[in-house]
């Protein structure tokens, strides 16, 4: 029998990473999976602890990382995502993607892996330009509240391209735009784990602004899919991956009070600063190269999720410290 090839996934107990390690436990892989579970949940990864071929280190990748043995892969998911995350823990957000992609990219080199970063669609800050093609630059804020975010993932990107071209190390580089699905963590503070928790509780609906802002939402296995493909692909340039469904956040809202059957409404809050105003992928690059597209429909995404969340134990559902 012909040895596993092993693949590092950080982030691994948070809401992609464990997706993520389900992924590739299904393609044969042994899996390590790494987390310090700042904003992640042991778990969405414990039906995985009695494999063979899953191990997990509870590690936190702004330190030295050493992972025994040979390595063929590096998925590096570790960052807090969500706006109230990042803004709790700016110096942790900042810290993870400059000196954790390092560290991971000087293992990459030593064990000849192939290396995957999470980037993000914030590397296009409040975009000029709709859809959103990867040859745009972007418009961030750097020290805006956003920046400790946005600003860590552009370096996250440099580095990754550096190393590539200096070092050789094989790279690849996702821009994922927002991804939903069961496994978020309902007081996360995305917008859908919001809607949705405040109407398992009976709220209103905190909508932001006047919610004329957009966003495309890609449900998490066309996400996980379209990770799995650049990985085995040879494309060093970044890709977007999401869904390019665009709605306006109180269109999103009403959607979510017919799913739920609420009878509460959205109220208005005001708009975080440097808030997008517009959201969506083009997603040429993507259907070229790696043939990938998003099958899975809002609704039925939406459907699978609220079932997920309806699960959780009252007390989850009711508790609200973020
Ligand atoms: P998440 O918060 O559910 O998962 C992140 C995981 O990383 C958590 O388990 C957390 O404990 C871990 N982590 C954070 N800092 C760490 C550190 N220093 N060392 C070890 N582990 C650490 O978030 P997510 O939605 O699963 O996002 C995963 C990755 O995907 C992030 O890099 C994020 O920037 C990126 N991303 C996500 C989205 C999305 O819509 N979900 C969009 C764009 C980019
Ligand atoms: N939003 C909202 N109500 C909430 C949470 C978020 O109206 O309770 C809005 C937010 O202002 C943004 C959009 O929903 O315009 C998406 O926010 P999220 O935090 O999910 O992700 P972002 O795309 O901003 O990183």
């Amino acid at each position: 029998m012909t040895a596993r090839k092993r693949v590092l996934i950080t982030g691994a107990a948070g809401f992609l990473g464990s997706h993520l390690c389900d992924r590739f436990i299904k393609e044969g892989y042994h899996v390590i999976g790494m987390d310090n579970l700042i904003t992640g949940d042991l778990r969405n990864i414990e039906h995985l602890f009695k494999l063979e071929n899953f191990e997990f280190y509870n590690h936190d990748v702004s330190k030295f990382v050493y992972v025994p043995g040979e390595l063929h892969y590096i998925l590096h998911f570790a960052s807090p995502a969500s706006p109230i995350d990042y803004l709790k823990i700016p110096i942790q957000t900042l810290k993870v993607g400059s000196l954790g992609t390092h560290n991971l990219l000087g293992l990459a080199r030593a064990k000849k892996a192939r290396m995957l970063i999470a980037s993000t669609s914030e590397v296009y800050g409040d975009p000029n330009i709709n859809p959103q093609p990867e040859e745009y630059w972007g418009n961030v804020n750097p020290v805006g509240p956003r920046g400790v975010y946005d600003e860590a993932k552009r370096f996250q990107e440099a580095i990754t391209m550096a190393y590539h071209t200096f070092h050789g190390v094989e790279t690849r580089i996702v821009r994922i735009f927002n991804t939903y699905g069961p496994r978020m963590r309902l007081n996360d503070g995305r917008v859908l784990p919001a809607f949705i928790g405040q109407a398992l509780r009976g709220e209103p609906l905190t909508m932001f602004g006047d919610g004329s802002q957009t966003r495309s939402f890609c449900y998490v296995d066309d996400l996980i899919e379209g990770i799995y493909r650049l990985l085995q692909s040879d494309y060093v340039q970044p890709v977007n991956i999401g869904n390019p469904d665009e709605i306006t956040i109180r269109q999103f809202g009403e959607e979510i009070i017919k799913l739920t059957g609420t009878d509460q409404q959205m109220i208005s809050l005001p708009l975080p600063t440097d808030d997008p105003k517009q959201r969506r992928p083009d997603i040429t690059k993507a259907k070229a190269i790696l043939g990938w597209e998003p099958k899975v429909s809002r609704s039925e995404g939406l459907r699978i999720t609220y079932e997920y969340f309806k699960s959780l134990p009252e007390q989850e559902i009711n508790h609200k410290d973020f």
